[in-house]
């Protein structure tokens, strides 16, 4: 069985242990061995990117551009091969995995184009005689920290804008898929980066994360991942006086009002609540429907829950793959027994489902009649466990939205315009659908929530700038 090691100023570094990585469709399939680093490989990543900043970062623009325009093309003409890795080790379908994987390659393009286009401002002084140059400077050496439910896209939405802006990086996968982010790795240093511009440690989160939010060779984290590993790293970075960035937990809302397209409403719900086995940070749990609609609503989605097909994430004909992880598993299926023990009723699956291999696998389960305070309703579960709270009218429906910690991505089914547009205005999410899934974003535009979904500048298009780059004012006595 093959060993994947970490990348380390250019090098494949082996490490101390290793640790095998599982496909949750079928126990039996190890993918490989993967490299569990340790501070100190931690301390060499850090010296091989400070060692390379000075000269990545005053660089030309046209040889990043030219790199992350070939790493972009090299994951799009390899997509269906990342794809089905992405399936493998992730558990999500292999439609889904190729299609994350051809995002990966659209933001590495889209950054590519980005850092050419870096711009600032000239003012002129208050004080006559005087110029001012506003301009940006990349950070330095970024730590890029991420989850293991977007494998690919999440890595390659933090290192493109990363790299594109002149910084130097160290990336830490999760622990649980390091397969895509090593496959990546081992694009990136093929695309003529210079060594040591960018670095793999794999590992765990309490070593190898631990290590690069404290590490004072670090000037910026950028983490995705759990609301209480993330408020930990933001404490940690303040007081190391690091920029911080966390994009973290949700517990997304899906209205469908009465006057709705049924069907519509149905199929946006079984999408962003089920698809990927809920696993999305933006996947809706909460489905909040007027009390006109509710019945009909019910029936309709236990009639469409019906037909979706679980099973092997490679299989044909496959909807949604098994749960990531036996944790992830065990999470969820508690939180079907704690929704029925609050009282609400399980209106379709929530079962542990043996299948042909031996995998993570439930079917997705729907309670109805659950209430708005109940902790089905309040927590996150990040599982394909959804609930329906009936409300009166749209402005219950709104206040339940809002009435949550979170304040990731926000979705309405509706035919009134009047509706979608206060919706729109008064949504308490960094994101909000219209007659669309919660989950499903572009990747040239920002991502990014509020209240305890998200601390600091957004992600992705123009705005990753913000993060990956510092400001300087420049004044020049004419
Ligand atoms: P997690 O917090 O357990 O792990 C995230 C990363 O942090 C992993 O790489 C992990 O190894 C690392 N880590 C763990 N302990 C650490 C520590 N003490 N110091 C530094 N790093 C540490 O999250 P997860 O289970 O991998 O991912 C699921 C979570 O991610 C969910 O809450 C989900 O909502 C969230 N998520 C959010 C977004 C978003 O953009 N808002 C996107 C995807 C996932």
């Amino acid at each position: 069985m093959q060993n994947f090691d970490n990348l380390i100023n250019g090098e494949w570094r082996a490490a101390a242990s290793y640790s095998p990585n599982v496909n949750p469709s079928n126990l039996g399939d190890v993918l490989g061995q993967y490299a569990q680093g340790d501070a100190a490989q931690v301390d060499a990543a850090v010296a091989a990117a400070t060692a390379a900043f000075p000269a990545w970062s005053t660089g030309g623009i046209q040889a990043r551009s030219e790199a992350l325009e070939k790493i972009g093309n090299e994951i799009l003409a390899r997509k269906e091969e990342l794809g089905t890795l992405l399936a493998r080790e992730e558990g999500k379908t292999k439609a889904e995995g190729i299609g994350e994987a051809t995002r990966a390659a659209q933001i590495f393009k889209f950054f590519a184009g980005e850092c050419l286009r870096l711009s600032g401002e000239v003012l002129p002084s208050v004080r006559p005689g005087i110029g001012i140059e506003i301009t940006r400077e990349p950070v330095g050496v970024v730590g890029l920290i991420t989850p293991w439910n977007f494998p690919i896209a999440i890595p390659a939405w933090k290192i493109a804008p990363a790299l594109a802006f002149g910084n130097c990086v160290v990336m830490k996968p999760a622990d649980l898929v390091p397969g895509c982010a090593w496959a990546l790795a081992e694009i990136i240093s093929r695309s003529g980066i210079p060594a040591g511009v960018f670095n793999l440690v794999m590992g765990r989160g309490s070593v190898i994360g631990d290590a690069l939010v404290n590490h004072p060779g670090i000037h910026a984290i950028s983490f995705t991942g759990s609301v209480g590993v993330g408020r930990n790293i933001a404490v940690q970075c303040a007081t190391n006086h690091k920029k911080v960035q966390l994009e973290m937990g949700g517990k997304n809302p899906q209205v469908v009002l009465d006057d709705a397209d049924l069907n519509q409403a149905v199929e946006l719900s079984v999408q962003s609540a089920f698809y990927s086995t809920g696993q999305r940070c933006t996947a809706s749990s909460r489905l909040i429907v007027t009390e006109g609609i509710y019945p009909k609503f019910i029936e309709a989605m236990k009639a469409r829950m019906a037909k979706i097909k679980v099973g092997d994430a490679l299989a044909q004909g496959t909807d949604i793959g098994p749960v990531s992880s036996k944790s992830q598993l065990e999470q969820d299926l508690e939180y079907v027994a704690i929704g029925k023990g609050e009282g609400a009723t399980l209106a379709a699956g929530g079962e542990r489902l043996k299948l042909e291999t031996d995998g993570y696998y439930m079917s997705p389960a729907l309670f109805s009649e659950s209430a708005a305070s109940m902790r089905i309703n309040k927590e996150e579960i990040f599982g394909p466990v959804a609930s329906v709270i009936r409300v009166k009218n749209y402005e219950e429906a709104l206040a339940t939205a809002n009435d949550t910690e979170f304040g990731l991505s926000a979705g309405i089914a509706t035919t009134s315009l009047k509706h979608a547009t206060h919706f729109k205005r008064h949504s308490q999410a960094g994101m909000v659908m219209v007659n669309l899934p919660t989950a499903g974003v572009d990747y040239h535009v920002p991502f990014g929530g509020r209240k305890g979904s998200s601390y600091g500048p957004r992600e992705q298009g123009r705005y990753a700038q913000e993060f990956f780059t510092v400001v300087k004012t420049a004044y020049t006595l004419a």
